[in-house]
């Protein structure tokens, strides 16, 4: 049996969202921008209906949303469309600031922005995977345009601190992004109430299709689309529409809402019960926010440990057969997590580390299971060392 403990990697679809998108592939295939007919308008209307569904949930308005194919599209749209309206409205403010502990959907657009004029200054994190505020607010300055921060880390699960991040922000004249890919659907998110400009979400990670995501834009903000063509979502973001995608992310959110007291409250327990398990081992360790530290700003399902004095090759090779869990990113292929390493953690110790990602379908035996698999793995590493 292999216990699926990834859903940072990705969510397994909901099946009701899968029958929600159902009519919408064959049945019902008219294209929403075709206007002239009446099956046209009603997939133009089941967009809308689900764009009002994507907006609610995050706090916003419908007016906001633009579709994009992922959370990768739009941080991309966010950044490279801010810096380019910056460009044409003359804007003097040119930096771009970040974090280091951000996913490479923000840090490789970031990069390719500082090659192209725009500096960049990525600010440390502390040991436990949050940003300190006053070093943060020092880093913003006359000539910053923008500030990228994750709501939630999709390695360690640490929420920063968005509201006083964003007043900062607003003190400053400086635009907030907000990677949400990990938060919507798993943690209260109000964007036009927390004061956030640009929000990206996904909707692989909140049990949706792969495929799809969507930037939240405060609409007064100008933007410059990067996908020219059919002048689609107002020339904002140009092809035509997904529509089963749409509906299904619009479903996706609106379920992952109406369970996420109780799927926070369960999977926290699990999580709990999880890291007594682990604990008990010795030598290992939590990477960010302790799960028993009181008001832990933290994502109730992750769990993110090292585990010292064993080889992280050797751990996860035992691991695998029985475990689907990640050694850091499922995207930084093989090398150690620069989070990790962030946190002050050294290669080996990186190498030694554990994400678990608990999500709806996982249960009390599949935490038996890892406390197990690990504990024997752990067991057998260090009587060879
Ligand atoms: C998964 C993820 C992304 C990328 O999302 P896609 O929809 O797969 O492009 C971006 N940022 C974070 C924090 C993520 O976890």
């Amino acid at each position: 049996m292999l216990a699926y403990l990834d859903h940072h990697a990705t969510t397994p679809c909901d099946p009701a969202v899968v029958a929600a998108m159902a009519p919408w592939w064959s049945e019902h295939c008219a294209n929403p921008d075709s206007r002239l007919y009446r099956p046209a308008l009603e997939a133009a209307a089941a967009v809308e209906q689900a764009r009002g569904r994507i907006a609610r949930t995050l706090g916003t308005i419908p007016e906001a949303v633009i579709v994009t194919s992922g959370a990768t599209e739009a941080n991309n749209l966010a950044l490279k469309g801010c810096c380019e309206a910056a460009l044409d409205s003359g804007s003097p403010r040119r930096r771009l600031v970040s974090l280091v502990s951000e996913h490479r959907a923000v840090l490789d657009p970031l990069a390719y922005l500082g090659r192209h004029g725009f500096p960049v200054s990525l600010v440390p994190v502390q040991a436990d995977g949050l940003v300190d505020l006053h070093q943060l607010e020092a880093a913003l300055g006359d000539d910053t345009l923008l500030l990228s921060v994750m709501a939630a880390n999709n390695e360690i699960g640490v929420l920063q601190p968005l509201a006083a991040i964003a007043a900062l922000c607003r003190n400053r004249g400086v635009l907030l992004h907000v990677d949400a890919a990990q938060a919507a659907g798993h943690i209260p998110l109000a964007m036009d109430a927390l004061g956030i400009d640009l929000l990206s979400l996904s909707g692989h990670k909140c049990y949706g299709p792969k495929g799809v995501g969507a930037l939240l834009v405060r609409p007064e903000l100008r933007l410059a689309p990067q996908l020219h063509g059919g002048g689609q979502q107002e020339g904002r973001r140009a092809g035509t529409l997904p529509v089963p995608l749409v509906v299904g992310l619009g479903e996706a959110l609106v379920r992952a809402e109406a369970d996420r007291e109780a799927r926070s409250a369960r999977l926290g327990a699990l999580r709990d019960q999880l890291w007594t398990g682990l604990r008990d081992l010795g030598g290992v360790e939590v990477n960010g926010v302790a799960p028993d530290g009181a008001g832990a700003p933290r994502l109730a399902h992750n769990l993110n440990v090292t585990v010292q004095g064993v080889d992280g090759t050797q751990l996860h090779r035992r691991l695998r057969r029985q475990l689907a869990v990640s050694s850091g990113s499922a995207c930084s292929q093989g090398s150690p997590s620069p989070v990790l390493t962030a946190l002050g953690r050294s290669r080996t110790e990186a190498a030694a580390s554990i994400r678990f990602g608990l999500g709806r379908s996982t249960t009390a035996e599949d935490i038996d299971l890892a406390i197990t698999a690990v504990a024997a793995a752990v067991r057998e590493l260090r009587l060879s060392a």
